[in-house]
């Protein structure tokens, strides 16, 4: 590794995102590609009044060359943007600005990390799919799997949060007291927060209406695997983790900041060593 005043560097920022896996797998990367010299990439807790402020920032620095913002940064940088990708204007959020010559650009990776390890197992076109929850993730995953043809149906705590979702996004909306009809549909995905740590306890449906031709995906990812998803595996059913999501819009964002092809293998293997499951 030969940092010097070339090197361009990239940072995480979020309230708070000292434990973000996001550095660990993009400087792997950088690394096996030997390209640990050219990029660094770091993480930095942000309070929501200072993104404007990184903005700048990044703007006056030429090496700044990328910025990945969490929830609720998401929605605050796109004020100070100069240019924001139509996906990203549609979804609502950008996780992702690449300094282009001084010139900020933002985009969404989230929904790539949603589509792409579901397309690993099946095609979406056509697929009916039910979506569990109505805020900031589910946009990335209701728009994700829409665009790739599939037929989507969003069930949430608060029934008119999924109807003005599913209304904005042209699908379908329904409160979560309806879960019953989701027995009927070929991929469920959750999107809300049921079933993440300290609740590991808890599932967002009833589990009995879950059978083995049908794709489970958790985009929750601590615990790695929730009980969503592990009464999911008992009763036959394909699973995905959440760990999944991280990984693809990881590598797609890699791919924007680098221009080169993202070792998926090696960020893969990074993220599931820095959560201690066995790949
Ligand atoms: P959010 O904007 O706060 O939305 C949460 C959604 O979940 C809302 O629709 C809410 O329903 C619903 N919800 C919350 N608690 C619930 C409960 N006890 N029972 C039923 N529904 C409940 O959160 P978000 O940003 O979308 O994040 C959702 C989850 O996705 C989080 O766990 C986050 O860690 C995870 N996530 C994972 C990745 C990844 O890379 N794997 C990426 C992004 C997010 P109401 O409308 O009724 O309040």
């Amino acid at each position: 590794m030969k940092i010097s005043a070339k090197t361009k560097f990239c940072i995480i920022i979020g309230d708070p995102v000292d434990h973000s896996l996001s550095p660990a797998m993009h400087n792997a990367a950088y690394k096996h590609l030997g390209i640990d010299g050219k990029f660094v990439y770091l993480g930095s807790n942000v309070k929501i009044t200072d993104v404007k402020k990184i903005v700048k920032a990044m703007r006056a620095m030429n090496n700044f060359r990328g910025l990945t913002c969490t929830i609720p940064h998401k929605i605050e940088v796109m004020k100070y943007l100069d240019w924001v990708d139509p996906v990203a204007e549609k979804i609502g959020a950008v996780n992702t600005v690449v300094n282009d010559n001084g010139r900020l650009k933002g985009y969404n990776t989230d929904w790539l990390g949603v589509v792409k390890p579901l397309e690993k197992i099946t095609g979406l076109k056509g697929k009916k799919i039910a979506v569990l929850g109505a805020g900031g993730a589910a946009r990335a995953v209701v728009y994700g799997v829409l665009i790739k043809g599939a037929k989507v149906k969003i069930f949430n705590r608060t029934e008119e949060k999924a109807k003005k979702l599913a209304e904005e996004f042209g699908c379908q909306g329904t409160g979560l007291d309806r879960e019953k009809e989701i027995a009927e549909f070929d991929i469920i995905i959750n999107a809300s927060p049921v079933g993440m740590m300290p609740n590991e306890d808890q599932t967002p449906i009833a589990t009995t209406l879950i059978n083995k031709n049908q794709i489970i995906f958790d985009i929750v990812y601590k615990p790695f695997k929730t009980k969503l998803l592990r009464e999911a595996e008992k009763k036959g059913a394909v699973v995905i983790p959440g760990v999944e999501m991280l990984l693809h819009q990881g590598t797609a964002q890699f791919e924007l900041y680098t221009n080169c092809q993202a070792p998926v293998d090696i960020m893969k293997r990074t993220l599931y060593r820095k959560l201690k499951i066995k790949n």
